[in-house]
């Protein structure tokens, strides 16, 4: 059954209006640097959200928390400007911090009512072996959200709006591959501007990772028929970014989502 065939959802590679909530400034990046690219270069509008402050980041004990958190700032800031991000949203959540699920949902769901996105783009909070709790409580409020911003009232948090489909990054059920090939060093450059996490002696291996990576979910998408890409023809191998694709229909009374 494929309910994105009977809603007429908007292709994932045509959508205007995209929101992204990130658990840490450069999540976005990691997770879907190429897709956004290539929705910059169609002239979507790219909002980014970020839940926490990013302050266990530390490079170096030689800088502060505070000064991290304005550095990590920064860097979202540049590389959201190489991804073609148009507008920043920080809900300021202590990284790592003993904030709950019901408050992060609060705040989304007054960004959703507010940006009115097509498609919203965040972490797996489903994923086995995630162990961050920022990951799941920000993968798992971000889809909360998403119904209760169209199932309650909540005046006070702006007028109902369903967003009609959630992608999920850093995804173990991926059913959409798409082909990053060409927007592969765009994505890298935004990952780079996060000097602070990535201008060390591990960057190499962190490089391949991303890069073998991506060259097996091309495969994989070309195998299973389910890569998206704006070229006509596609080669035996190339570079992709994979996402799970649901529907908001699926995300409640739906134990078969696994499987979409
Ligand atoms: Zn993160």
């Amino acid at each position: 059954m494929n309910l994105r065939n009977i809603l007429k959802l908007p292709p994932i590679l045509e959508v205007k209006n995209v929101l992204c909530v990130q658990p840490h400034p450069d999540d976005n990046e990691i997770g879907a640097g190429g897709f956004l690219s290539i929705l910059k270069e169609k002239g979507a509008k790219i909002t980014f959200v970020t839940v926490t402050d990013g302050r266990k980041g530390l490079p170096t004990r030689e800088i502060t928390h505070d000064e991290i958190v304005k550095i990590r700032d920064a860097e979202k800031r540049k590389a959201g400007e190489i991804l073609g991000v148009t507008e920043f949203i920080d809900l300021g959540f202590e990284d790592g911090g003993n904030y709950t699920i019901d408050s992060l949902i609060e705040k989304l769901v007054r960004t959703f009512r507010t940006v009115k996105p097509e498609l919203v783009l965040t972490v797996d909070g489903w994923a086995p072996y995630e162990a961050h709790p920022d990951h799941e409580k920000t993968g798992k409020g971000v889809t909360a959200a998403i119904l209760a911003a169209r199932n309650l009232s909540l005046p006070h948090l702006g007028e109902p709006f369903s967003v009609p489909q959630i992608a999920f990054y850093a995804t173990p059920y991926p059913n959409t591959y798409i082909d990053i090939t060409n927007y592969w060093e765009n994505k890298i450059e935004a990952i780079k501007a996060h000097t602070s996490q990535f201008d060390n002696p591990n960057w190499p291996f962190i490089y391949e990772f991303f890069y073998e990576q991506a060259k097996e979910w091309y495969k994989e998408g070309l195998v299973k028929g389910k890569l998206k890409s704006e070229k006509n023809t596609l080669n035996e191998e190339g570079l992709a970014e994979a996402f799970k694709v649901l529907s908001i229909w699926e995300l409640h009374m739906f134990p078969n989502a696994i499987f979409s």
